[in-house]
């Protein structure tokens, strides 16, 4: 699963020198983040013996077509719970959507104020019909398996490392979208165990607020550390450097900075960024390299997918 490392072109006065991991070229469903994400779930729905997944979130979002891609591929029931599908967005096609239509999981529409009870319900349903249901998020309010999706990144990480020891570099910063957390708590996590020296700087892409993104994240932390039986240092939230000032006006949200960064990297360097994860994490970078004066070092931007939303923000789609 090792993703090429490239050289960006990336013109700046102060020496630094730009890398990118390319997580989009991951060889299933498009790529991305999603997709060691998405498999980390499937491999411990298959641990512990389920028979079929329910996934809480939207048809317009990564993670749910990569596990609905999986589950397909597996021949493995899928159920997709996902709130607000009354609401103005739910008509909005995207690229993702349109793939969910393909891969066939069945959609199970909740209010936001009913999500526990809709997952207990399709749970109770599913196992009076003699299956074994298997909810990505542990229980029904959500909790409970959060150390799961971590491998996921310890294992990216580990791939930097050995590519850093292969060409004698030392990346000084990586920067990405971060969301949920789970990408982020992998790459610190595989950091605290390889020792690695490099600055991990999510990019806050989403609408959480600091202080619960903290906390979910050293929770994933502390709850993989726990699963695997490893010792976690006392002072580890100091390696979870979660950057605020970018999100503009939340998830989604961007204005002409962005897009033009999205139209500049495409054209400098042939890089498919999408406005709502990649292009703001990008642009957000290029702030933070300006804003903290960073020179002469090589820094890694980790590409976490999202190649539908690239097609959606081009002139004439839906972003
Ligand atoms: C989900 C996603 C992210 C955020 O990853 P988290 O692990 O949820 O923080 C970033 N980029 C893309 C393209 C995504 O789909």
């Amino acid at each position: 699963m090792n993703t090429p490392i490239q050289k960006l072109d990336f013109p700046n006065n102060r020496n630094v020198r730009l890398y990118c991991k390319r997580e989009d070229l991951l060889p299933f469903s498009l790529g991305g983040n999603k997709v060691r994400i998405g498999r980390a779930f499937f491999n411990d729905m298959l641990e512990k013996g389920k028979d079929c997944m329910i996934v809480y979130g939207n048809s317009r979002s990564n993670l749910c077509r990569v596990l609905a891609n999986l589950c397909c591929a597996h021949k493995v029931p899928c159920y997709m719970i996902c709130s607000g599908e009354a609401g103005e967005e739910a008509g909005i096609e995207t690229n993702n959507s349109r793939l969910m239509k393909w891969l066939g999981a069945e959609v199970i529409p909740c209010e936001k104020t009913n999500i526990a009870q809709t997952v207990e319900d399709t749970m109770n349903r599913l196992t009076a019909e003699g299956k074994h249901p298997y909810y990505i998020f542990g229980d029904k309010f959500g909790i409970g398996n959060e150390g799961t999706p971590v491998q996921a990144y310890v294992d990216g990480y580990r791939e930097i490392r050995a590519w850093e020891e292969q060409e004698g570099i030392l990346f000084s910063h990586i920067f990405f979208a971060s969301g949920t957390g789970s990408t982020q708590c992998g790459l610190v996590s595989g950091k605290i165990l390889e020792q690695g020296p490099e600055k991990i700087v999510g990019i806050s892409i989403s609408s959480r607020e600091y202080d619960r993104a903290m906390n979910v994240m050293q929770t994933g932390i502390r709850e993989y550390f726990e699963k695997h039986h490893l010792e976690l240092p006392e002072h580890f939230a100091k390696e979870l450097h979660l950057e605020m000032a970018y999100r503009q006006a939340g998830y989604g949200q961007y204005d002409d900075r962005i897009m033009h960064v999205i139209r500049e990297e495409f054209c400098r360097n042939g890089l498919p960024l999408d406005p709502t994860y990649t292009g703001k994490a990008f642009w957000g970078m290029k702030e933070y390299i300006e804003e903290h004066h960073l020179e002469d070092c090589d820094v890694l931007f980790l590409h976490t997918g999202g190649t539908p939303l690239f097609y959606d923000c081009l002139p004439g789609g839906t972003l």
